[in-house]
C-alpha cells in the first residue's frame, strides 16, 4: 500500500499516477486547487482515466473555465451570517468547523474554499460566535457539520463540538458530512465514533462516495463501526462523467451503500465549480439514468436526483416526471416506459 497521502504532482509522478512530463502543467493546477490522495484511494487507481483517478488525480482540463462557473456555485457566502455558519433554510444550518479534507475531489463545489490555501479553520472565538448564533435561533432543528471534512478532526475536537451542541435544546439532529469512512477508514476508531454522539441528539453520518469500488472491505468495516454504534448513515453521490454516469455503475454503487447499511439519500447534479466541465453531465443524462434505475433496482437503492440552484436558491429534485396531462385526461408512465391513463377509465 502507498505509505502516505500524496499531496503534490511530483508525489503523484513518483507513485506512478501521472507521467513525469505532466508535472509542470499539473503544478499550475495544484497552485489553484488543493491535491490530496490517501493511500486507500491511491491503491484503487488502476489507470489514468479510471473512475477513482478521475475523482482525485488533477488534470490540465481544470484550467479550462466556463462562463457559468463560479467559485461559490451554491451561494454559501450569500447565506453566511457569521463565519462558519451557512443558514439557507429556516430549520437547519451548516456548521463549517474546518476547511481541510482527507482527499481533494477534482469536482469539489467548495474547491476555492478548502485546502491549505482555502479558508482558515474556525478560531476559538469564531466557534463561540457560531455556536451563539445557533443557540439564539430556536428554529434551528438540525445542524449539518461539514467543511472541509469534519471527520479529519481529532476525537477531542469533535467531542468539544458535540458537547456544545448538546447544550442547545432546540437542536435535535446533528448530521456529519464526510468522505473519511471510505477514503481513510483507519481514522474511524471507536474513540472517534464515540465523539460523534451526544445525549439527547439524533446523530446521522452522510457518506459521500461516487463509485462502488470506494466501498472496500476496510471502508465497509469503518461504516459498520458507525452504524453499530447506533448512528444511521446516508449516502451522497455526485453524478460525474466517466465515474458513475451509466446505469450499471450507478446501480452497483447504490447496492453497495445499502449492503453497508447506508441509505442512498441524494444524487447531486454536479455543481458549476470552476474547471469541472469535463466531469459534468447534462441534467437530461441524469434523468435517463434515474429512469433506468427505477424498476430495475430495489426502491431502497433509489436516491433523489437533486440540483442545487446556482446562486444559493436551494436544492430541488430534478428527476424524471412520470405523470403527464393529455387532452383526454392524465397519464402515468410505468418503469418499462409504457403509458397508462390515470385515473384509469371506469370499467
Ligand atoms: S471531501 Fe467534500 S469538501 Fe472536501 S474536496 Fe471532496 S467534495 Fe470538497
Amino acid at each position: 500500500m502507498t505509505a502516505k497521502t500524496l499531496r503534490n504532482p511530483s508525489a503523484l509522478a513518483a507513485a506512478g499516477l501521472v507521467a513525469p512530463e505532466r508535472v509542470p502543467a499539473l503544478e499550475r493546477v495544484a497552485a489553484q486547487y488543493a491535491v490530496a490522495i490517501t493511500p486507500a484511494m491511491a491503491d484503487l487507481i488502476e489507470a489514468d482515466d479510471d473512475p477513482i483517478a478521475r475523482q482525485f488525480v488533477p488534470t490540465e482540463a481544470e484550467l479550462e473555465l466556463r462562463p457559468q462557473e463560479s467559485g461559490d456555485p451554491i451561494g454559501d457566502f450569500v447565506h453566511s451570517p457569521v463565519e462558519g455558519v451557512v443558514h439557507r433554510y429556516p430549520d437547519r444550518c451548516l456548521l463549517k468547523v474546518n476547511h481541510a479534507c482527507a482527499v481533494y475531489c477534482r469536482f469539489c463545489f467548495r474547491r476555492e474554499m478548502v485546502g491549505p490555501e482555502g479558508l482558515r479553520p474556525l478560531s476559538p472565538a469564531a466557534l463561540d460566535a457560531a455556536m451563539a448564533y445557533i443557540a439564539e435561533r430556536p428554529d434551528i432543528w438540525e445542524v449539518i457539520v461539514t467543511g472541509g471534512d469534519p471527520l479529519i478532526l481529532s476525537p477531542r475536537r469533535l467531542a468539544d463540538v458535540m458537547s456544545r451542541l448538546a447544550k442547545i435544546d432546540h437542536v435535535k439532529v446533528v448530521r456529519f458530512h464526510t468522505r473519511v469512512p471510505a477514503v481513510e477508514p483507519e481514522r474511524v476508531t471507536d474513540e472517534l465514533v464515540a465523539a460523534l454522539k451526544a445525549p439527547g441528539k439524533a446523530v446521522y453520518v452522510a457518506l459521500h462516495a461516487n463509485h462502488a469500488r470506494e466501498l472496500t472491505p476496510e471502508a465497509r468495516a469503518a461504516c459498520a463501526r458507525i452504524v453499530d454504534a447506533g448512528i444511521p448513515m446516508l449516502g451522497q453521490t455526485v453524478l460525474l462523467a466517466g465515474v458513475n454516469d451509466d446505469p450499471e455503475t450507478l446501480a452497483a454503487l447504490m447496492r453497495a451503500f445499502v449492503e453497508t447499511r447506508i441509505k442512498p439519500y441524494y444524487l447531486h447534479h454536479a455543481d458549476l465549480a470552476p474547471g469541472t466541465s469535463h466531469l459534468r453531465t447534462s441534467i437530461e443524462a441524469g434523468q435517463i439514468l434515474m429512469r433506468a434505475m427505477r424498476g430495475a433496482v430495489s426502491g431502497l437503492c433509489q436516491p433523489t436526483y437533486i440540483l442545487d440552484i446556482p446562486g444559493g436558491h436551494g436544492k430541488v429534485p430534478v428527476g424524471p416526471d412520470y405523470l403527464a396531462d393529455g387532452p383526454n385526461g392524465g397519464s402515468v408512465e410505468d418503469p418499462a416506459g409504457r403509458r397508462h391513463a390515470y385515473p384509469p377509465k371506469p370499467l
